[in-house]
Formats: structure tokens, sequence, C-alpha cells
């Protein structure tokens, strides 16, 4: 019933005896198992097992200890990585936050008590047996998201399991069991207390799922957008959320949530967006707002580049219609230059030609002379060029 195959299965079959060899227990664990059952392609596997990290390191030739505190070790195994983890119990947890201590002296059976859904609470051995204590395959049949246990108190213990719920909603385009749905309307105040660099995390994803629509009308439904930075008015872009599957990276879709704000780059600021992030989305909205405004010419296509397409999709969401990246791609092709650099003269020409000394006025005529070649007012030649400015200098 569990159709695993290629090469990072194979080699994950190779830790697991390696393991097993050793003396201990270890099975696949969360998504892996849930994305084999549901016919989704698995590439990454995490593990469980009864191994202390330290003996994990000692039984494999490349370990990195990515999490050692929490028992997580990356075993490197030819090229693949396998996260594998400590069987662990939580102790006890008091801020809504994170456990406040872990034990290793856990079994298979407490260790897939702590987890988040019936549907990643699922363990399978070497030899193929799958361990579900929670109906977590029944409720993947029924395309349900449970929490293991009294859903109240699961997000009392970690309240960014209800982004979790909703971003699975959104991935796997699932619905919210009638329980964990109330629970969540109950503790979504709750998500003040959490890190907004987990809920970010987890937000990507819920924003690239196929069924985002209708993960996002539960999260208002929830009051969840009351909790959350900057998202009180979020209902009012609503219209857009169907065309979100138009948008094909991250950022688009970071630069489409900002834009629902007043402040777009102090929102993403206060959702911990890197710096990197923040000035792509910038250039992006600056770049659409142009094309919304004069349309995709030349000279709106040439200053959107190289992100012309992403402006393309992102305009398309906010004018509620597929992307035209033919027409864009079509100015793009017609276009002489597509970067300053290919300018066929530099500033030194225009000082050596103009027997001047450099000042303001170099700048200012780059980047003249790249407008008028843009549009093809003068040919990226020299000899054009030095005509040009010529003229220029009369004026
Ligand atoms: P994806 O395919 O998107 O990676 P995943 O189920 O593997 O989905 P991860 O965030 O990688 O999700 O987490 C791995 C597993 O760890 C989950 O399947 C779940 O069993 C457990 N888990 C993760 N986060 C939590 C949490 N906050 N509380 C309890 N269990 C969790
Ligand atoms: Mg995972």
């Amino acid at each position: 019933m569990i159709r695993l195959t290629g090469r990072a299965y194979e080699c994950c079959l190779e830790v697991l005896q390696l393991l097993k060899d050793a003396g201990h227990e270890v099975y696949i664990v969360g998504g892996a198992v849930r994305d084999a059952i549901l016919g989704l392609p698995v590439s990454d596997f995490d593990l469980a097992s009864s191994a202390k990290p330290e003996e994990i390191m000692a039984s494999f030739h490349t370990v990195i200890p990515t999490g050692i505190d929490h028992g997580t070790v990356t075993v490197i195994h030819h090229g693949f990585s396998y996260e594998v983890t400590t069987f662990r119990t939580d102790v006890s947890y008091n801020d809504f936050r994170h456990p406040n201590a872990v034990s290793f002296l856990g079994s298979i059976e407490e260790d897939l008590a702590r987890r988040d859904f019936t549907m990643n609470s699922l363990a399978l051995s070497i030899d193929g047996t799958l361990i579900d204590l929670y109906s977590g395959q029944e409720d993947l049949k029924n395309r349900l998201i449970r929490t293991v246990g009294n859903p109240d108190e699961r997000f009392q213990e970690d309240a960014l399991r209800m982004i979790r719920a909703l971003r699975f909603q959104s991935t796997l385009n699932f619905t919210l069991d009638q329980q964990t749905e109330q629970a969540l309307k109950k503790q979504a105040d709750l998500l003040q207390y959490v890190a907004i660099e987990r809920i970010q995390m987890e937000f990507s994803k819920l924003l690239a799922g196929k069924a985002v629509d209708q993960a996002l009308h539960a999260l208002v439904q929830a009051n969840v957008h009351l909790v959350l930075p900057e998202l009180q008015e979020i209902e009012q872009s609503f219209d857009e959320i169907p065309f979100l599957v138009n948008l094909t990276t991250e950022i688009e879709r970071w630069a489409w949530l900002s834009s629902t704000t007043e402040k777009p780059s102090q929102f993403l600021k206060k959702w911990r967006l890197s710096n990197r992030i923040i000035k792509e989305v910038e250039h992006l909205l600056v770049n659409v707002k142009n094309a919304q405004d004069k349309g995709w010419n030349k000279e709106t296509v040439y200053n959107a580049l190289p992100e012309v397409k992403s402006c393309e999709r992102l305009r398309s969401v906010f004018e509620k219609r597929r992307p035209f990246l033919e027409s864009v791609e079509q100015i793009t092709s017609d276009l002489t230059i597509t970067s300053s650099k290919m300018l066929a003269v530099t500033g030194e020409d225009l000082i050596h030609w103009r027997e001047s000394s450099p000042g303001p006025w170099v700048g200012e005529a780059l980047k003249q002379i790249e407008l008028a070649v843009i549009n093809d007012e003068i040919k990226n030649e020299k000899s054009s060029i030095r005509r040009w400015l010529k003229q220029w200098q009369t004026q």
C-alpha cells in the first residue's frame, strides 16, 4: 500500500539497516510516511530512533549535529541527508511556545504521541510495517487534519500548531476536523506568544498551497488575522486570492501579502523577512506600480528586469486575470540592451570626449543615454552616442 521508490529511499533503507544492526530501534516518521500514503513524491526522510545522538554519530562517517540539544542530527549517506531524532518525550510546557524540557528516554509510542496531527504521527519500519496509533490512515483517507489528542491542549502546548494546521489545509487541500477547528478559534490568541520567525516559515508554505483560498478564509474565520502582525485588513484583498496560484516564487507571494498593508516594507520587517527579500519585494512593487500606470513598454520592462515576469505575475493577481507573460517576453526580446553594463560607452568615454572633469553630469548623461538607447532614439554604438553627447552639451 505504501509505495516508496527512488535512490533517496534506497539509501534511507541502508541507514535504517545500519542503525538496526547497531542494536537500535529506528523508523521513518512524519511527512515522508504521510506523503507516501497520499501518493505524493517524497524526497525528505526524517527518522526517529532509540539511538542517542552520540550513538548515531558513532555509526556513520558524516554526521552534522544540527539540533543536538533536541536530539536531532543529520546523517549524510551517499550524498543524501537524513535527519535522525532520538525518541523523546516532552516533559512539560508552560509558555505556549516550546517544550521546556525533553527527555531521551522515550519509545516510538511516546515519540508519536508528541507529534502534532494524526497524519503526521505515522511511523514506518524497515520491513514496511506501519505504526498508526491515532487513526492517521483513516484521517488521510478522509482528508482530515486532526490533532493527536485534545486539540485545545495541543494548541496550548505549542500555538504554532494552529498555523501548521492552516498550512497543511492549504498545501494538501484537506479540511480541519470539527473539534480541531473549534479549538483553533478558541486558542488563536495564543499565537501572540510564538516567535514570528516560526510563523513566517509556515506561512510561506501556506501561501504556496493549492488551497490557499480555503486556508486564508479559515484563518480569518478563526480570527487568527487579528493576532498576527498587520493582517487586520487582509479581507479587503480576498477577491485577489483565487489568483495567487499565478505566483511562482516566495518573493512574489510575500510581495502580494505585504501589498495588502499600507507599508509593505514595514510589514516585512515585522515578519522578520531578510533584507534581501525586502529589497526584492520593493523592486517588484515599484515596477508593478509603474506598469499599472504606464503599461508594459520598453522602458517599464527594462526597469523591471531581471524580474519582469515576476512583476507581470504579481500584476495579474492585482488585476485578477491570467498573466500575459508572452507580451513581456516579446518586449524583452526586442530590447537592444538588458542592463546598463551593455551600453557601448562608459563614464570614462564621456569624460574623455567632453574633455571635462568628472562630476555628477557623467551619471546624468549615462542615464539619458541609457534611456535613449532603450527607446531606440540612438544606436548603442560609440559614434552615435558621441554625436548625441555633442548635442546634449549644447542644450
Ligand atoms: P513537510 O513535507 O512540509 O516538511 P512535515 O510533516 O515533514 O511536512 P516538518 O515541519 O518537516 O513537517 O515536521 C516534521 C514532523 O515533525 C511532522 O510531520 C510532525 O510529526 C513533527 N512536528 C513538526 N512540528 C511540530 C510541532 N510544532 N508539534 C508537534 N510535532 C511537530
Ligand atoms: Mg519535513
